[in-house]
């Protein structure tokens, strides 16, 4: 999702950008986007010219470019800027140091683990109606 919203971003709003191509690993692009919007959203980038490659898993970046094993094929995508938008993960750490500081911690969203805005609203509803 992030890394389809930057090829967005940068054909649209950079001028000097001729060409994005956007790699993923999965059968399906934008796979975390809603099911109402992801087909809007994809043809738009498709009009923009935005190239998606699914099934290609990056193995590696160099000066000119990605090293790619796309359906089991190594291969090489020329490209002289490279965004990585990997995905999120949480950092228990980062909580570590509220816990006793007050009669009761609650931890919600994503620093309990990556996710959407849905969830952390809802977890922070519960946490709300609890105390
Ligand atoms: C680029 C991007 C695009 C996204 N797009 C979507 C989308 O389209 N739809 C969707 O549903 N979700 C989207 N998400 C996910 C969504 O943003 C998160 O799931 C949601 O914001 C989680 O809410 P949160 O309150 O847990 O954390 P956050 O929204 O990250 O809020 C945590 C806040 O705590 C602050 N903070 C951190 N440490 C401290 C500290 N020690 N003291 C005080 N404040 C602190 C941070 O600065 C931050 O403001 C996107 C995420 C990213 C990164």
């Amino acid at each position: 999702m992030v890394g389809c919203e930057t090829a967005e971003f940068l054909v649209e709003n950079e001028e000097a950008v001729t060409s994005v191509t956007i790699l993923e690993m999965l059968d399906r692009m934008a796979e975390n986007v809603s099911p109402t919007y992801r087909p809007f959203f994809l043809a738009r980038l498709r009009k923009e010219g935005v190239v998606m490659k699914t099934r290609t898993t990056v193995m590696g970046i160099t000066d000119r470019g990605v090293k790619v094993m796309q359906d089991g094929e190594p291969g090489f995508i020329e490209g002289d800027a490279v965004v990585v938008a990997v995905g999120f993960r949480a950092n228990p750490k980062n909580t570590e140091p509220f816990k006793g500081k007050a009669p009761e911690v609650y931890s919600i969203g994503d620093c309990v683990k990556a996710r959407m805005i849905k969830e952390a609203i809802e977890e922070g509803f519960e946490v709300g109606r609890k105390i």
